[in-house]
């Protein structure tokens, strides 16, 4: 039977972390792979992590299975993080996933279990495995118009023009925060006007945040899936807790479902737990619960908070330093959108080739559609990178 199955097209960022892997050089530096680094390029587990798994450990008397939409207590926790409180409790059906892509990829599924015909407008560029496994499933993936190739900031009014075509039971997938691959994202006027389009449409909102904290702070990265949740009859959010508690292998994300109406909740919940049954039964639950831990205590949570900032500014401080570098070198403001732009990555909006010519000669790494993982630099990589980046004639 297996003699059917064909090869698959190879993972790109994948290959580019084996090629980084093989080569030689000392003085290599990897922007590829989407993780947080810090300026040693250690990706470190968090204190309030570390101190939380302690008590864990320490007081965990069963590993007896949770319930289908695992423990209550994360998915109260986590909704506070990302809604607080903009949509009423009783109107969000949850359940946890393994990890932001567990979230997403349930989330597709029940928008097929409802409506088979439903058409997913995905923002182009979009991180790939949306599309990837939307095209698993067999469903119709519409792309909008997103980055501008000039400015490189967002195509707002193609973005507009090309959503105004959804129709009532199509579902616009979008960012919440710090937009991968490009870095590029939405100020608070455009969200208010996709609200509108929202409305007018009858679309469905299916936003994922898998950066919260990473861009311009907590409560700040969640306004905009605040604003969308409050403001339309459903919406579906993917969060995930891999990034800002640092807990990638852990498998940590919460799906969520809002409705306007609390009667709702009883069936989509039931929905979301049946689809965790099919799929992997519980979900996992060490990450989740550390989370949970960190998230209702005062202490954990404050030094969770100062530790995320750390990293946000550190990010920040990156980007500044490497528009500044890029000014001097290049004697222009062309590069100051490094330093507007938000998260852990930014585009460059360079060519494949150039991005090759930079591996080739300098050792550096970034996946080939020009996306850099800023927090793979440090103060003294940034003069390094800039100086290849006008090597190249970018
Ligand atoms: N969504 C986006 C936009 C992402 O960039 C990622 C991770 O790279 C995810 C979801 C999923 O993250 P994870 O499954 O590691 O929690």
């Amino acid at each position: 039977m297996f003699e059917t199955l064909k090869p698959r097209p190879a993972d790109s960022i994948l290959t580019l972390m084996q090629t980084f892997k093989d080569d030689p050089r000392p003085n290599k530096l990897d922007l590829g792979v989407g993780v947080y680094k810090d300026a040693t390029g250690l990706t470190p587990v968090m204190r309030a992590v570390k101190a939380a798994e302690k008590t864990l450990w320490e007081t965990q008397d069963t590993k007896v299975y949770t319930g289908l939409a695992g423990d209550p207590a994360f998915s109260d926790a986590m909704i506070a993080l990302v809604l607080d409180g903009a949509v009423p409790r009783d109107n969000v059906a949850a359940v946890a996933t393994p990890g932001g892509t567990g979230a997403v990829r349930q989330a597709f599924e029940l928008v097929r279990m409802a409506r088979p015909e439903a058409r997913v407008f995905v923002s182009d560029p979009t991180w790939p495995n949306h599309i990837s496994i939307l095209n698993y499933l067999n469903m119709d993936v519409v792309r909008y118009r997103y980055f501008d190739e000039d400015s490189r900031g967002v195509n707002f009014s193609g973005m507009m023009e090309d959503l105004a075509d959804a129709k009532a039971g199509d579902v616009i997938l979008l960012h919440g925060c710090c937009h991968n691959p490009t870095g590029a994202n939405l100020n608070a006027t455009e969200w208010k006007s996709v609200v509108d389009l929202l409305l007018k449409t009858g679309a469905v909102p299916m936003i994922d945040i898998a950066y919260q904290g990473f861009g311009d702070g907590l409560e700040e990265d969640a306004a905009a899936t605040r604003l969308v949740a409050s403001s339309v009859p459903e919406c579906i959010i993917a969060a995930s807790c891999s990034k800002n508690f640092g807990i990638y292998r852990e498998r940590t994300g919460l799906l969520m479902a809002v409705s306007q109406h609390s009667a709702a909740r009883k069936l989509h919940q039931e929905t979301l737990a049946f689809l965790n049954r099919q799929n992997y039964s519980f979900p996992p639950d060490h990450g989740a619960r550390v989370v949970t831990m960190i998230l209702n205590d005062d202490t954990l949570r404050a030094d969770w908070m100062a530790e995320l900032e750390e990293v946000r500014n550190n990010m920040l401080g990156l980007r500044s330093q490497l528009a500044r570098e890029l000014q001097r070198l290049s004697g222009s403001d062309r590069f100051g959108y490094i330093a507007q732009h938000r998260g852990m990555f930014s585009r460059l909006g360079t060519t494949p080739e150039k991005v090759e010519e930079m591996r080739a000669k300098n050792g550096i790494y970034m996946v080939s559609d020009s996306r850099m993982n800023i927090a793979g630099l440090n103060a003294e990589t940034v003069p390094v990178l800039a100086k290849a980046i006008i090597d190249a004639g970018i």
